[in-house]
């Protein structure tokens, strides 16, 4: 039985009721819950032994928890193993960002790692507009800067940014989404961690920097953007009061999100619950407003001095890409695409903030070649097509995501891709008697091969 502080059950029986709170508590102290969202730029087919999570197109519970690792279409960036209550997101922005005119909006996550709701913020973008993925601590950022680039949307930039940095880019942003950091009562069920570390005076640190990090934030909406607030916990401190303060101190209007009766989702007013006793998922709080105060405007000035790369470079780069309007700017040696017309954008990113990851990065110019990006094996943008392609079996798959050299029979010399079940994994370098395996080291699998613990969540 979960021993839960007693502040907590105190706070929770006056939400809920004495009879509610014990189903509560019986449903956190229940099975963990499996739940992933597919990348739809990469697959289309069907989940194994999986339900659909109703309030996400391309959310899954599954019926067992597979060991993900063992999946080579987990690391081509196939799907997310998300939590399916913050999954819900999509519904915020579907049924309002539709409702705004701008076809091309700029999108800022502003506490992003490790990277679900930014995947699902990029999926919804489908290539459209731009996408700020901005993680605060630097020890998050590795794992976020992967989970983009595996997911492979190609109009993203990755920063290491303190709120504050935000501010001074007044009325940039369309849509700034807040997932903060909280007190993690919806985590209970996952995390024993997060029950050790509740306390009551907590709670009141987490809804106070909760309000200094929209604070902070807030300048860089533009007036009638929109701002998603979320948490995963149930506390009013950290959810509608903050949503009230919101809205009357900084200025905006709580908006409606539609629901089916059936998801089971509770409002008070100013967001939505998801309670584990009432819907399949964690604890989980999202309200979404609308900006309602006047807000002055950046002008985007981007460097005079722009070092793009040469004829050559970008021919050879242009041809790798599915779209041909882009720019290719160099960096030491390094290139990197972006689209003509967010280049401004992009390079105005690059003076103001930290910069991780910015577009797609293409590869490295190394005399007269390009060692290509793994970024560039996993982007959307991708023109297969132009590279030869190696086929793997499931244990070449894994031989390659551990970084060991694969002995090729037959094939090609020159930078050949990856793949496992026509989806790619990566590069590699092949010079006839070996082949240079050029992924990540940062990213390699180190959990021994055993194939009896592979499980193909997508079916193929
Ligand atoms: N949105 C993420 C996702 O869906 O994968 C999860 C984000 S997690 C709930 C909250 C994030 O806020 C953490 O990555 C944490 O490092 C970051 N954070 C912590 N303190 C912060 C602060 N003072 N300002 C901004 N972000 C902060």
């Amino acid at each position: 039985m979960i021993q839960l502080p007693s502040d907590f059950i105190a706070q929770m029986t006056s939400l809920l009721g004495d009879h509610e709170f014990d189903e509560f508590q019986k449903a956190i102290e229940g099975e963990r819950i499996t739940s992933i969202r597919t990348n739809e730029r990469k697959v289309t087919s069907e989940v194994s032994n999986a339900t659909i999570v109703p309030w996400c197109s391309n959310g899954f519970y599954l019926d067992n928890r597979p060991v993900f690792t063992m999946d080579p279409l987990f690391h081509a960036g196939c799907y997310y193993a998300q939590e399916a209550s913050s999954m819900f997101v999509e519904q915020a922005v579907r049924q309002h960002w539709n409702e705004m005119d701008e076809e091309e909006p700029l999108f800022l996550d502003l506490c992003a790692a490790p990277g679900g709701k930014s995947t699902l913020l990029a999926s919804l973008l489908n290539g459209k507009g731009w996408l700020v993925c901005n993680e605060v601590m630097k020890s998050r950022m590795g794992i976020l800067d992967e989970n983009i680039t595996k997911w492979g949307a190609p109009n993203v930039t990755v920063t290491n940014n303190d709120p504050k940095d935000f501010g001074q880019m007044n009325g940039l942003f369309d849509l700034i989404l807040i997932d903060a950091p909280c007190s993690g009562e919806g985590m209970f069920r996952k995390d024993d961690k997060a029950i050790e570390d509740w306390s009551l005076d907590n709670v009141q640190l987490c809804s106070e920097r909760q309000r200094r990090i929209v604070a902070d934030v807030f300048p860089a909406l533009k007036e009638g953007g929109l701002l998603l607030y979320s948490t995963c916990t149930y506390n009013a401190e950290e959810d509608e009061k903050n949503v009230q303060w919101i809205a009357e101190k900084l200025g905006a209007e709580i908006l409606e999100i539609k629901t089916e009766a059936y998801w089971n989702v509770t409002t008070q007013g100013a967001g939505y619950h998801f309670y584990p006793h009432k819907t399949k998922g964690e604890g989980f709080f999202l309200s979404i407003l609308k900006k309602n105060t006047n807000e002055s405007h950046t002008k985007i000035k981007a460097p005079k001095q722009i070092s793009l790369a040469s004829k050559e470079v970008t021919n050879t780069c242009s041809n790798w890409l599915k779209h041909k309007d882009v720019k290719f700017l160099q960096e030491g040696d390094r290139i990197i695409a972006v689209p003509s017309q967010w280049l401004e954008v992009v390079l105005f990113f690059k003076q103001k903030l930290r910069v991780l990851h910015n577009a797609l990065p293409m590869g490295i110019v190394k005399g007269k070649d390009i060692i290509p990006d793994e970024a560039l094996a996993l982007s959307w943008e991708l023109d297969q097509t132009k590279f030869p392609t190696i086929e793997c079996t499931w244990e070449q798959a894994i031989q390659y995501l551990k970084k060991e050299n694969i002995q090729l029979e037959d094939a090609p010399k020159g930078i050949v891709l990856f793949c496992f079940n026509g989806i790619p994994l990566g590069f590699g370098k092949n010079l006839g008697n070996r082949c240079n395996n050029l992924y990540p080291s940062e990213w390699h699998i180190r959990m021994n091969a055993e194939k009896e613990k592979y499980t193909a969540v997508i079916m193929r």
